[in-house]
């Protein structure tokens, strides 16, 4: 039995309606093609546009019943200093009845109640509520009697338009007002038969039009609703695709590390949060040995596959939760090392190293060793360390890696920062680099090879 939430707020209803299933889509986009006055919701669609619309709904009925029963209880002490004792006291009964219906029904739209019983409440409700404004007139007679069946419509007729119910509904309060009018209206010692036809004929085209109103109103109300779902379809669809780009822009998509673009945010980032909690970090340039030789022996794609296996290497040496890598360049990986020291972070460069050895990658032409081997220069930023900036951080690493290639290859060697000499000759004190390799064997940086370092 389905249960309505008349009491939820339309946040939850909208929380539900986040993702609707391909079929509901499809039907959405069916319909929003077609022509709106053609617009009829069946099935989950219907039931998606109940959820929805249902908490403003059950509101406007709460509003409405409050103001019959305001209205009423104005109405009878109005009547009851300006009328007759005895008018008055016929009205006593139907006022205080349609009272009772109102406040019934303002409390049964209040919570969540099965479909059935706020259906039916409302329609048996309305028809009470009506009967008793009927018999207000023909209980106080004389000019009460057609007046009160006016207010009777008017009521019916306020009713029609402001609840956003579905059709059969409508139609059923709409009868319920015909019919009490044309039955009262046939008693009413006051006006011929004829009279009350032509009555009746005239108030029924005015409740048909209202009805078909309310009714245009309610395809508007689900156009919009179909309009809505299409949008958030949209928005979603936009969201993931611009999820995918963003995914797309940082990765490196041979092997899925950070691309150098995301390294350059992740570094600028914990740059930031440095300044904050200044807790220093370490980068490790890595840089496979002799990988053109691979790739000349092996080709390309022996070269593709190696550097896979080598990220998943590196990355298994690595911290998962706060270390990242991004394949930095064609066969070198940046590696940084959050609130690392010097010792620290040598030990997970040796590890790294002798992971990618250990992994027994095949390099038959190299140089160094029949498998493959990778070099790493390490730079360390200590903890509350001047204003070392990512970037010159990195010229330190990529300096030790330089040497570390000079020294043969295989091996960690870290960056210390170069003592001044007593009398310094111009351009002495600039980083070494890869691209702009030292004019003389005079760099402080320490090779840190597997027999220099305390590893195990
Ligand atoms: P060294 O020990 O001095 O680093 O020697 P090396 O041969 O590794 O260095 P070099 O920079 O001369 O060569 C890098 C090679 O990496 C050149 C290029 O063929 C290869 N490479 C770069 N990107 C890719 C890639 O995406 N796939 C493959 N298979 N090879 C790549
Ligand atoms: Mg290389
Ligand atoms: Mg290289």
């Amino acid at each position: 039995m389905k249960t309505v939430q008349a009491g939820s707020s339309s946040g939850g209803a909208r929380a539900q309606l986040a993702a609707p299933s391909p079929d509901v889509m499809a039907e959405v986009e069916r319909l929003l093609a077609g022509r709106t006055r053609d617009v009829h919701l069946t099935g989950e669609l219907r039931r998606l546009f109940h959820q929805r619309s249902w908490p403003q709904t059950a509101k406007i009925i709460r509003s409405w019943m409050a103001w019959m029963a305001i209205l009423n209880v104005l109405m009878l002490a109005v009547s009851f200093v300006t009328l007759p004792r005895a008018v008055t006291a016929a009205m006593l009964l139907p006022a205080s009845t349609l009272l009772l219906v109102a406040v019934a029904l303002l409390f049964i739209w209040r919570n969540p109640h099965p479909y059935w019983l706020q259906r039916s409440a409302l329609a048996v409700g309305m028809f009470l509520i009506l009967l008793s404004v009927a018999l207000l007139g023909f209980n106080a007679g004389g000019e009460f009697y057609e007046r009160y069946l006016d207010v009777m419509l008017f009521v019916a007729i306020t009713g029609i338009i402001i609840f956003s119910v579905p059709l059969p509904w409508t139609i059923l309060i709409a009868a319920a007002a015909v019919g009490l009018y044309v039955v009262f209206q046939f008693q009413n010692p006051a006006i011929s038969i004829w009279s009350a036809v032509n009555g009746a004929l005239f108030f029924a085209s005015g409740i048909i039009a209202t009805v078909v109103a309310r009714r245009t109103m309610t395809i508007l109300a689900q156009k919009a609703f179909l309009l809505e779902l299409r949008d958030r379809k949209r928005v979603a669809d936009l969201a993931k695709a611009n999820q995918r780009l963003e995914h797309l822009a940082r990765t490196d998509p041979l092997t899925g590390a950070a691309n150098r673009r995301w390294m350059k945010e992740i570094l600028d980032d914990l740059w930031v949060r440095c300044k904050a909690t200044p807790a220093g970090a370490a980068l490790l340039m890595c840089d496979l040995d002799d990988f053109k030789n691979l790739n000349d022996h092996l080709g390309h794609a022996e070269g593709d596959r190696c550097l896979v296996e080598v990220a998943r290497v590196i990355k298994g040496c690595l911290r998962q939760d706060q270390d990242r890598m991004a394949r930095y360049g064609g066969e070198e990986f940046l590696v940084v090392l959050p609130a690392t020291g010097e010792r620290d972070a040598l030990e997970v460069a040796e590890r790294i190293r002798m992971a990618v050895e250990a992994a027994g990658l095949c390099n038959p032409t190299s140089r160094v060793s029949p498998s493959v081997t990778l070099s790493i220069g390490v730079a360390v930023k200590a903890p509350g360390a001047g204003n070392v900036s990512p970037e010159q951080l990195q010229r330190q690493a990529d300096a030790a890696l330089y040497l570390a290639k000079q020294a043969g290859r295989n091996q960690v060697v870290v960056h210390r920062p170069v003592v001044p000499a007593p009398l310094p000759t111009p351009g002495e004190t600039d980083v070494p680099t890869r691209q702009n390799p030292p004019s003389g064997p005079r760099c402080e940086d320490i090779p840190a090879t597997r027999d220099a370092l305390p590893f195990p």
